[in-house]
């Protein structure tokens, strides 16, 4: 199913190593907004700590943003020392293809991150990558994300309860 994650957790700093050793995941492509900034470009100082352990364990990382904001996805890629696209118009590939072509892995072997269904997991699914949605950060959306939101909330309850049943 497109519009549904592999995984799904509360914030990025709960993906481990083991979860990703366990899925063959060998690299990361992360989303900016609501996944490693709120609205506010806070940054949780445990994102950088979890990106360094990842990284000593040879996990790559490459971050693809939709934001045509450069300065506000570089600040994080520099805090995060990460490869970043920004304006990427994801649900499109492109970004993604980008990402895997730095990172050099396969598809198979790249997990994608972000909070949205509609431009993460969907993306993710069309390159055949690895979706692991996570809640977005804030409540606070740009105004085209918040439209987005209530048909994201009912897709993931679908979700929920479908990974309920086969856990049954
Ligand atoms: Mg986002």
């Amino acid at each position: 199913m497109v519009l549904y994650p592999k995984l799904y957790f509360k914030k990025v700093t709960d993906i481990t190593l083991d979860i990703l050793r366990d899925h063959n995941i060998k690299g990361l492509i992360l989303d900016v907004d609501n996944t490693l900034i709120d609205f506010d470009r806070n940054m949780d100082s445990k994102i950088k700590l979890w990106v360094d352990k990842l990284k000593s364990e040879d996990i790559k990382f490459c971050i693809v943003s939709n934001t045509n904001k450069v300065d506000k996805v570089k600040k994080v890629a520099e805090e995060l020392d990460i490869p970043y696209f920004y304006f990427a118009k994801k649900p499109c590939k492109k970004g993604f293809l980008q990402a895997k072509q730095l990172m050099n892995l396969d598809n198979k072997n790249i997990a994608a991150v972000g909070d949205q269904i509609m431009t993460d997991v969907i993306g993710a699914n069309r390159c055949k990558m690895f979706p692991i949605l996570v809640e977005p950060l804030g409540k606070k959306d740009i105004f085209i994300t918040k439209i987005k939101r209530p048909i994201e909330k009912l897709i993931i309850n679908r979700y929920l309860s479908k990974i309920k049943k086969e856990k049954v």
